[in-house]
């Protein structure tokens, strides 16, 4: 059985499904900038889940969005003088190839908010007819905004298991909005933006124009993708609130009640040269740089996995050196013609993958297997074919 820390439940739990295809959903990008690190670090670790699931022979449903209606990437095709929709467009081909060169498995859907737009226009009047919504004029336009009413929720909170006094010194860095006047709770999230001269809008039917909240965005798309409950709901950990937060509660007030995800992982943060890797401190190191330079994408994955995903850290040049030298390493290991039996190191592998995802532990056990080879130990002439399709199908790192 696969076990990864649940954020929610703060503990460690089994994710495996006892029947149909595993479901997961892992938040995608805000296709303004190219990858970093840090989303490179997320996507990875949730590919790890998907082959290790796949491994023990559940089929995988994975659905990934791609926020292409949010502010930053209208800011940033304003400052760029360029159409929001070429920016995106060119965006989310280079994640793609980023991601297709790290070896990450494709999600079965990657889902843009603007093609999902009716159902989360759906899904906000549902809200709002259920009373669990209200409307507050925009100042100077005809328009309104929509806000969830987090009174009518009662399970809020469950995700992140926060403090409300938590939640108010994170919200409004995190895109929230505490002091807008008329908001019955401070907490409350938007789920309409009601239009405003010079923003782009789409036709919201009742709702009047305007463009969705983020966290309503992703709701509807997982419900519309997945159907709740669904087994995996995933990010970092900048995620946990307000985005899981919110989304959650949106979800219980569409479902009466039920559960939306049942198991939450948040991958840590990556830093870089002291602060965490961010758009907004520009200290980003960017896979296509990378690649660029020459680095092998496998060894780039290989300073991802020798980290746990739920411990942050610092990316250096040494890790990456590291990196190179271990792949080079495996790869002289692989090249003999005998080699030590391959068994105990798949095992040992998949033992630490299952362990809530120790990947680093892995990397030890394939270290461990290469030394050995390299040493001259072994006869199975079968050995490297065995470990190298292991390495590609576990660990996704192609030798
Ligand atoms: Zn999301």
């Amino acid at each position: 059985m696969l076990r990864l820390h649940d954020t929610s439940s703060g503990a460690l739990q089994p994710v495996e499904p006892t029947t149909g295809p595993f479901t997961m959903y892992v938040c995608g990008i805000t296709p303004y900038d190219a990858t970093h690190l840090g989303h490179a670090a997320t996507y990875v670790t949730f590919d790890l889940v998907q082959r290790q699931v796949r491994d023990r022979g559940h089929a995988v449903r994975y659905v990934q969005n791609v926020t292409d209606v949010d502010d930053p990437l209208f800011e940033r095709a304003d400052r760029d003088g360029v159409d929001f929709r070429d920016l995106a467009r060119r965006e989310v081909a280079l994640f793609r190839e980023d991601m297709t060169a790290l070896a990450v498995l494709p999600p079965d859907a990657y889902v843009g908010v603007e093609e999902s737009m009716d159902g989360i226009v759906e899904k906000i009047l549902a809200l709002w007819d259920a009373g669990q919504a209200y409307p507050l004029p925009v100042p100077g336009e005809s328009s309104v905004d929509v806000y969830l009413d987090l009174a009518t929720e009662p399970e809020f909170g469950q995700v992140s298991g926060w403090t409300r006094e938590e939640m108010l010194a994170v919200f409004a860095d995190r895109g929230g909005d505490p002091d807008r006047p008329g908001k019955r709770d401070r907490l409350d999230p938007l789920l309409w933006r009601g239009a405003r001269a010079g923003e782009p809008t789409w036709d919201g039917g009742r709702l009047g124009s305007g463009r969705p909240g983020w966290h309503i965005e992703c709701t509807a798309i997982t419900i519309d993708h997945l159907g709740m409950p669904f087994d995996l709901k995933g990010g970092g950990t900048d995620l946990v609130f307000p985005h899981h937060e919110m989304s959650a509660a949106q979800a219980y007030g569409l479902g009466g009640g039920a559960v939306f995800a049942r198991h939450y992982a948040h991958q840590a943060m990556v830093a870089y040269e002291g602060e965490k890797m961010s758009k907004s401190k520009g200290n980003l190191v960017l896979v296509s740089r990378l690649r660029h330079e020459g680095i092998d994408p496998m060894a780039i994955r290989l300073v991802l996995l020798a980290q746990h995903y739920r411990r942050d850290w610092e990316y250096t040049p040494s890790l990456r050196a590291d990196a190179q030298d271990r792949l080079a390493r495996w790869r002289a290991a692989l090249s003999g013609n005998v080699a030590p039996a391959p068994q105990e190191a798949v095992d040992g592998i998949r033992a630490c993958l299952a362990d809530d995802l120790d990947s680093a532990g892995a990397l030890a056990v394939v270290d461990a297997w290469a030394d050995r080879a390299l040493a001259g130990e072994g006869e199975d002439p079968t050995a490297a074919g065995v470990l190298a399709r292991t390495l590609d199908a576990l660990l996704g790192v192609r030798v």
